[in-house]
Formats: C-alpha cells, sequence, structure tokens
C-alpha cells in the first residue's frame, strides 16, 4: 500500500509556481491575491490566515480584507467589486461559508471571472465543461488530479467512483477527471446521499474519492482490493486527549481501508495540503493571463 502524502506533491507545485513568479518579476508583474473574510468563524480564519501565510512566502502581493458577520450584501458586493478594478490584485477569494444572510451565489457572480482563482463563478464552471484552458477550476478537485497524476496512477480508462457531488469538489472533480488528455479519460459516476446500494457502487471503482463531509463513512466494504483511494473529507472529532481538543479526520476509515489500497491519501496531509498549492498555481495563471491580456 502507497501512502500519497500532500506535502511533496504541493512542494512541487511551489517550484513551478516560484518559477513562473520569477520570470513573471523580472518582465516588471507581481502576482497579487485578496482574500476576503466576512465574520470570525474560526476554521474559515485559519484557511485565511494559512493562504496569507504561503503567498507572503512564495512573495506574492497578499491583500487580507475582513468584514464584520453583519456586513450587509451591498458592501460585500462593494469590495468585490473594487478588488475587481485594482489592477494591482491578479485573484480574488471570497471564504466559504459565508453568514446566511448574505447571498452567495450573487458574491461569487459579482467577482470578475478573470480573478476567480477559486474556480466556482458560472463562466469558469462553463469553461471546465468546455474544456477551455483560460478558464479556472476550482482548487480541491485541481489538487486530487494532481495527486493522481503525480503518484503515477492512471486514470484513462479506469473506473472512478466519487461519492459527493457538490460543485466545490465532486461535480468539479467529475468534469476533470472525463475531460481529454492527462489526468483525464476516466469513466466517472458521481453518488450522493440518494445513490442506492452505495457500497455496491463504490466496489466497482478503481479510484473512489470520497468528498462527502461525514468521519470515517467510507470503510472496507466500500473498496475493491487494490483500489486508489483520495480522502478529501476534513472533518472535526472530538478529542479530549488532542491539545485543541478535536482531531481532523476524514471521510475515509483509514487504518480500516489502507491495507485493501494499492494508494490512499491521510487526513491531515492529502488532499488539504493540495488546494492551497493550486490556489497559488491559479493565482500565478491569473497573473499571467492579465498580462496577456495587456499586450
Ligand atoms: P457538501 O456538504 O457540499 O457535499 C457533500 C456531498 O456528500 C453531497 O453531495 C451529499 O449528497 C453527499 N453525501 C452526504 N451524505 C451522504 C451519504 N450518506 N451517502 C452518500 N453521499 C452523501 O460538502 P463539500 O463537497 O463542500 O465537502 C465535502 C468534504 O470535503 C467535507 O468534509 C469538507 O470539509 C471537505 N473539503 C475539503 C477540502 C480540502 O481542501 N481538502 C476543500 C473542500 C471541502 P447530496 O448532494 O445528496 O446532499
Amino acid at each position: 500500500m502507497k501512502r500519497i502524502e500532500g506535502k511533496p506533491i504541493a512542494e512541487s507545485v511551489y517550484a513551478e509556481c516560484l518559477a513562473e513568479f520569477e520570470r513573471l518579476r523580472t518582465e516588471g508583474h507581481l502576482p497579487g491575491l485578496a482574500v476576503v473574510l466576512v465574520g470570525e468563524d474560526p476554521a474559515s480564519q485559519a484557511y485565511v490566515a494559512s493562504k496569507e501565510r504561503k503567498c507572503r512566502e512564495l512573495g506574492f502581493h497578499s491583500v487580507k480584507i475582513e468584514m464584520s458577520a453583519f456586513v450587509s450584501q451591498a458592501e460585500l458586493l462593494q469590495t468585490i467589486a473594487e478588488l475587481n478594478a485594482d489592477p494591482a490584485i491578479h485573484g480574488i477569494l471570497v471564504q466559504m461559508p459565508l453568514p446566511s444572510h448574505l447571498d452567495t451565489d450573487a458574491a461569487i457572480r459579482a467577482i470578475d471571472p478573470c480573478k476567480d482563482v477559486d474556480g466556482l463563478h458560472p463562466e469558469n464552471l462553463g469553461k471546465l465543461a468546455m474544456e477551455d484552458a483560460t478558464g479556472f477550476a476550482p482548487c480541491t478537485p485541481l489538487g486530487c488530479q494532481r495527486m493522481l497524476i503525480e503518484s503515477g496512477i492512471e486514470t484513462s480508462g479506469r473506473n472512478v467512483v466519487i461519492v459527493g457531488r457538490s460543485l466545490l469538489v465532486g461535480k468539479s472533480l467529475a468534469l476533470l477527471l472525463m475531460a481529454k488528455g492527462p489526468g483525464g479519460d476516466a469513466t466517472v459516476t458521481v453518488a450522493h446521499s440518494r445513490t442506492k446500494n452505495l457500497a455496491e457502487v463504490t466496489r466497482r471503482a478503481d479510484i473512489v474519492v470520497a468528498a462527502i463531509g461525514r468521519p470515517h463513512f467510507i470503510g472496507p466494504d466500500h473498496v475493491k482490493e487494490g483500489a486508489v483511494v483520495i480522502d478529501v473529507g476534513i472533518n472535526r472529532v472530538d478529542d479530549t486527549t488532542a491539545k485543541r481538543g478535536y482531531r481532523l479526520v476524514g471521510d475515509v476509515d483509514y487504518d480500516a481501508v489502507a491495507p485493501r489500497c494499492e494508494a490512499i491519501t491521510p487526513v491531515p496531509g492529502g488532499v488539504g495540503v493540495m488546494t492551497i498549492a493550486m490556489l497559488m498555481r491559479n493565482t500565478i495563471q491569473a497573473c499571467k493571463l492579465a498580462v496577456e491580456r495587456e499586450l
């Protein structure tokens, strides 16, 4: 069984980002990312802090805009409009989830698609479906695909079952894996809460991706011998022995499933590490595309 660690793969993505960054810098361009954080959700604060830290490490121009949990929709849209108009900002990310009084869909649609490095604007999702490389795909699915490619796991012609159909993960990953080309060409099934006999469906898969949001949901009965398992889930479970009072676990019961697998990603240390790496890569890409548009 091979344990697919996210860190070394993320490092190779950062190495590529740095090479591109140097090239852009010598041409007088500095990639810039703005992250908008609304409210004080501790998990969101932690995600935003690690995005900021990585931006600084890579030398990007980084802006964090913190807004009150009681901000109005108009104020949020105004902030997004200002970032859209700011030539120093190439990527804009509105940290989800937003407080319930705000319209998430309207916020995503307000972002200039050319700066939508989270890849959730309808124009970018359309480009993903059309296999148009000028768009941005969502970062977590991109990270999953990159892990498969870098680990030498063939996707072409293989049966992939993705459990979870969110736009952020499952549905977008399905589009990536069924697209033509390296890391694609798979036969993809997307399962969800209405799927009947889930274990029967997932047992047919050469590659199982779990993006459900339920701790240890996928057990050995869901996975055939020799399958590859990608665990996207990040769930907090109470743990009185842990310093913070909780620990992070995936959607897969790692200890029980790993012995059956050809390869499997851990949580933490797997897909989660890749998401920020792909965000940095999308930001570099956004900067490059902005430079090309100027020419
Ligand atoms: P959502 O809640 O948006 O989607 C969950 C999906 O799982 C839905 O499609 C749902 O089906 C399906 N599902 C729920 N229960 C079952 C069940 N019993 N059987 C089969 N399918 C089920 O979550 P996300 O896609 O946003 O996130 C999924 C997980 O990935 C979470 O743990 C999240 O924390 C993690 N995540 C990790 C990231 C990373 O960087 N590694 C980034 C983003 C998310 P239905 O549509 O029918 O309700």
